[in-house]
């Protein structure tokens, strides 16, 4: 008897941790050619799609170039999306026929960066992706696509495709906002240094823009706004196609740190997997002003936020601050959340090991916010030199603090 309840234990065991792992979706990272750093830029995507925990990723990894490729056949159909990391030798008729089959049938795919240089020869490709660039593309795989005064301009001159100036950053510009992947972000936001691919070229059928950025002449632009992120539909599949994302040899990779890109990506991927997108707007979203980076390619918590702010001096960036910032306005209508923030803030102002500029920062954001809660620790303040001036300005400008 006793051994059978252990079974029974180990099976609920086993069961609930496989409820726990379980994902929506799962997701298939094809890379191992490039003219970019793939070894690098491959594990980045799956820690992006994985951060969703919409996404279970696998890497496929195709042997090295001009390697024995009749052997490379994942199973496409064990996965919701496949996302395209590759730049490289072409493969076997049969994984092509493999691929095509998955897409017609509802697959998702997520076209990456370079992935639109790929296999310029295979025309059902270039369906996919909608507009690629580079390896002898140009006019006989389609008209350039680009905006010009606001109008779309499908233009069919002769010439080559896909160029770039060099890195910067850029404006990333939506032109679709009522796209389920665009839905609540800003009309415009600061991407990190990336290259601004431009001149891209293709069928570009059933192929939605849904993002531009304009390619400065002053960084040796176009003078247009080009397509940045875009969808595709072929056969039932949907494909998101972000030309964003630049992963070279350097040791950082700003273009794939900047939140912007990571948003999007995720966002994205899961329209891709299933026509809709269930995940909310991070608080670090850039704005117009500047770039969000994240470099651990996750979105920070509150506790790492009051963590830096604690021991922040002049010398070191606000960013957390602004954070906390737009923690708070996202909750500004919940007097019981902004009371938690607000608890929180009063912890650092009685932590002796917290920085006097660190206690300046959330006297100065008590100044607004702060209900009667906080008066009795920053009435203790006024005894002390350093934060006395600070404390009192916010006791003056609290004047009938809001009640709690
Ligand atoms: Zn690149």
């Amino acid at each position: 008897m006793k051994k059978r309840y252990f079974l029974l234990l180990l099976i609920s065991v086993f069961f609930l941790q496989s409820c726990q792992e379980k994902t929506a979706y799962r997701a298939l990272i094809v890379t191992g050619q490039s003219n970019h750093n793939w070894q690098a830029s491959a594990p980045i995507l799956k820690t992006i799609l994985d951060q969703t925990k919409l996404f279970t990723t696998d890497i496929a990894q195709t042997p090295k170039e001009k390697g024995d490729m009749s052997d490379f056949k994942p199973n496409f159909s064990k996965y919701t999306i496949v996302v395209m990391d590759y730049n490289g030798d072409s493969w076997p008729e049969s994984t092509k026929t493999a691929f095509l089959e998955f897409v017609k049938n509802g697959g998702g795919v997520v076209i990456y960066h370079e992935a639109d240089n790929s296999f310029a020869d295979w025309k059902e490709y270039n369906e996919i992706i909608g507009l690629g660039g580079w390896n002898k593309r140009n006019e006989k795989d389609g008209p350039y696509v680009y905006y010009k005064k606001n109008q779309l301009v499908i233009d069919t001159v002769k010439g080559g495709a896909g160029s770039h100036g060099p890195q910067h950053e850029f404006i990333v510009r939506t032109r679709k906002a009522d796209h389920p992947i665009m839905k609540g972000l800003p009309i415009n936001w600061v991407h990190g240094k990336d290259e601004l691919y431009s001149t891209l070229r293709g069928p570009a059928k059933n192929m939605e823009i849904l993002a531009t950025a304009f390619a400065d002449t002053a960084k040796k632009g176009t003078g247009r706004d080009e397509p940045m992120l875009m969808t595709i539909t072929y056969g039932k599949g949907r494909i998101f196609h972000t030309a964003l994302g630049h992963v070279g040899k350097d040791a950082t990779h700003p273009a794939t740190e900047c939140v912007g890109f990571i948003v999007t990506l995720q966002r994205g991927a899961e329209w891709a997997a299933s026509g809709n997108v269930t995940q909310t707007i991070p608080i670090d979203f850039p704005n117009v002003g500047s770039v969000s980076s994240r470099p651990e390619y996750r979105e920070g918590t509150i506790e790492e936020d009051f963590d830096k702010i604690a021991g922040y001096t002049i010398d070191k960036s606000t960013k957390n601050l602004t954070d906390l910032q737009a923690r708070i306005r996202k909750v500004s209508a919940d007097p019981a959340a902004l009371l938690e923030i607000e608890k929180q803030m009063v912890d650092i102002l009685k932590t002796k090991s917290a920085t006097v500029d660190g206690k300046k920062l959330i006297l100065r954001e008590l100044a607004w916010m702060g209900s009667d809660f906080c008066v009795p620790t920053v009435q203790e303040l006024l005894k002390e030199a350093e934060l006395q001036e600070a404390a009192a300005f916010t006791l003056e400008r609290m004047k009938g603090p809001r009640k709690i």
